[in-house]
């Protein structure tokens, strides 16, 4: 019996199987478990003291987002997107961020605009107790205020869309010593002219912030750069410096 109220709702399975979901997204791209290691269904609901539907339901989540695939009698498999297609999900991305905060620039009411700026402040405070997962969290609500910002509800639908499904490879960049400090002061700039109400200053800010996560991800994903202390991926993998050259680094 899992701990918690012991209740079966709809919104506690959701939320459990979001939870099972990020610890194995976090697992995959440490290298816990490796592309080509099978998940298996029944051994997961095990290791977290869970029924099988919350796993089944995360399961199916990892898959839309490209992390794990179903092959016929081998079950579910690890499978890191390659970096062609990981690279066309952060370009989609990142115009769709960039067109948000462009129409956020512009019709933001001011209680929206005392918000992201509210966020943002708080969001300091986690990069000064080096505290990443409240980083992750205000990280993940300040865009989502960009979004609710622009006032167009099916662009920002569709971005959140996006963002569920390259959720891992956002979440891995915050593992990388200083990358708090720096997406802190890529947020402030954009901050700055979205209350300029810059709009084409903001949209070019994100798209750039966007690429640098991205560049961020990737080298963490294939263990090019240290990362925080008891964070580094344990599968680690000796990337010739040619593959590195091959994936504009921008951090
Ligand atoms: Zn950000």
């Amino acid at each position: 019996m899992p701990r918690g109220r012991g209740q079966a709702s709809g919104a506690t399975s959701t939320t459990r199987a979001e939870t099972i979901r990020q610890r194995l997204a976090d697992d995959i791209l440490r290298g816990v478990y490796p592309p080509g290691a099978r998940l298996d269904e029944s051994g997961l609901a095990k290791r977290f003291n869970l029924s099988r539907t919350p796993v089944r339901e995360a399961l199916r989540q990892l898959t839309s987002a490209g992390l794990v695939e179903v092959r016929p009698r081998r079950g579910v498999i690890v499978s890191l997107p390659t970096d062609s297609a990981l690279a066309e999900m952060f370009e989609v991305m990142g115009e769709l961020e960039a067109s948000c905060v462009r129409l956020a620039a512009q019709r933001m009411s001011p209680a929206e605009r005392v918000r992201l700026e509210l966020v943002h402040r708080r969001s300091f405070e986690a990069v000064r107790n080096d505290d990443r997962d409240s980083y992750r969290t205000l990280n993940f609500e300040f865009h989502d205020t960009i979004y609710r910002g622009a006032h167009n509800e099916f662009l920002s639908r569709t971005t959140v869309g996006i963002r569920q499904r390259i959720a891992p490879f956002r979440r891995a960049q915050f593992a990388i010593p200083d990358r708090l400090a720096k997406s802190h002061a890529e947020h402030d700039a954009i901050v700055g002219a979205v209350l300029r109400g810059d709009a084409e200053t903001a949209s070019e800010l994100m798209r750039t912030h966007v690429n640098i996560v991205r560049a961020a991800s990737w080298n963490y994903v294939h263990g090019l750069v240290p990362t925080a202390p008891g964070l580094r991926p344990e599968a680690d993998v000796d990337a010739p410096a040619a593959r590195a050259a091959a994936w504009p680094t921008q951090v």
